[in-house]
């Protein structure tokens, strides 16, 4: 069975298309710059790769040249359409209306219309998407929904409830939805396999830092909390994103500043956290050079973002009563020693206890414990992978 896997945003389009006997990744791409002027990345499992400017005025168009390369031409990998079993397609937002994977249907889709605008970024690519592989592959080959959000739906009122007036939550469903939710699922799956345990039997912190950043606390194999809230902007230092602030400091800014609410939105999504704080990059391998050099500003981003995990680390084993495993994920959590061994300091109060060397040599793509032996909790660093577990999900729903 072979299941395409597909991720659409704003002006992108990247695919897998993966073999679910084997596992593999038969081929991947991204169609970037879709209504700007179009670039198109192809790679296969074998080793075969190119990369080509040409107009994308549209995910139409897109989605088709993905097709027409798959079947066809230097980048073919299978020979017919009749070969995909499935498509599984990756949703930001599905809102408290989608608590899990979903076929898709016509009835369906207009329940999405209900919570598009939950991510109005990134739902309707998302849709847009949808409709390119059902016009260019008709309907008998099924889509499914898979939602960032879903994981987290299981969170008790409690822990999504805002210190709002309730109306807002009745009214407009303002509450903590979180993010990740997909990546947040994979590695506490993988991290009860590693532990030798059933997910019921176990509580588990998975932090998947990148460019965009979330923890959150797995009980029982279900998610109790998480740190991202009602968009992706909440939790931790990100970076380019604020991360939970005291709210009074965006009223105070735009007060003293006379910024309007979409421009304060912009600043807090777009120019602040890490890029924010050093006026140095967005990027933790850049702060990493700069903190390095001695650079203040850089070393208080870093520090800052390191201190707040630690804080969620705490909180949550306190939510949980307890930790087996933390886990690191995304591009920060599997590369950055520095950052995993900032994080697991001073933490032997919670049975955990880092091995400096394993840290040291467990980097990306490189799945691996990383607690000294014989400790209470296991700290595991475990590349995340939201396309297979999209694509374990499509191939779930279709087979009934
Ligand atoms: P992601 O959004 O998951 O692709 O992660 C992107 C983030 O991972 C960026 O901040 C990168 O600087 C960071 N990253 C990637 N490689 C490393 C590395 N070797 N050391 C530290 N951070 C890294």
């Amino acid at each position: 069975m072979k299941i395409l896997v597909i991720n659409a945003g704003s002006s992108s389009l990247k695919y897998q298309l993966i073999d679910m006997v084997s596992k593999n990744v038969l081929a991947k791409g991204n169609c970037e710059r879709i209504g700007i002027d179009g670039r198109f990345k192809h790679q296969t499992g074998d080793g075969r790769k190119f990369e080509r400017e040409m107009p994308l005025p549209d995910h139409r168009v897109a989605f088709k040249l993905v097709i027409e390369t798959l079947t066809s031409g230097e980048g073919a990998v299978i020979e017919s359409i009749k070969e995909i079993s499935a498509v599984g397609h990756r949703v930001v937002h599905g809102g408290d209306k989608f608590t899990q994977s979903v076929l898709v249907t016509d009835e369906v889709l207009r329940e999405f219309q209900g919570v598009i605008n939950f991510a109005p970024l990134h739902n309707p690519p998302a849709l847009s998407g949808i409709e390119a592989c059902r016009d260019t592959l008709g309907k008998e080959i099924p889509n499914v929904m898979v939602f960032d959000t879903a994981f987290h739906q299981t969170m008790p009122p409690h822990a999504y409830t805002f210190g709002v007036p309730y109306k807002y939550y009745e009214k407009y469903r303002v509450r903590r939805y979180g993010a990740h939710g997909t990546s947040h699922r994979y590695v506490s799956l993988r991290c009860a396999e590693l532990l030798g345990k059933k997910p019921e039997d176990t509580k588990i912190v998975t932090c998947h830092l990148g460019n965009g950043s979330s923890i959150s606390a797995v009980d029982a194999g279900k998610c109790v909390d998480t740190s991202m809230g009602f968009t992706p902007l909440g939790g931790i230092i990100m970076g380019t994103r604020s991360g939970d602030l005291d709210p009074s400091v965006v009223t105070f800014i735009m007060e003293k500043e006379g910024i309007s609410p979409r421009d304060m939105e912009q600043l807090l999504n777009k120019e602040s956290g890490f890029i924010g704080i050093s006026g140095i990059s967005s990027d933790d391998r850049d702060l990493e050079e700069a903190t390095a050099k001695g650079i203040e500003r850089s070393k208080i981003a870093q520090d800052a973002q390191r201190y707040q995990i630690k804080k969620y680390v705490g909180a949550y084993a306190a939510a949980m009563g307890g930790i087996d495993a933390l886990v690191f994920t995304g591009g920060i959590g599997e590369n950055s020693c520095l950052l995993r061994a900032a994080v697991c300091e001073n933490m032997e109060y919670l049975g955990i206890e880092m091995d400096a060397a394993k840290n040291d040599t467990t980097i990306r793509g490189k799945e691996g414990d990383i607690s000294v032996p014989g400790t209470k909790t296991r700290v595991y660093v475990i590349p995340t992978n939201e396309e297979y577990m999209i694509a374990v999900d499509t191939k779930t729903i279709v087979e009934g």
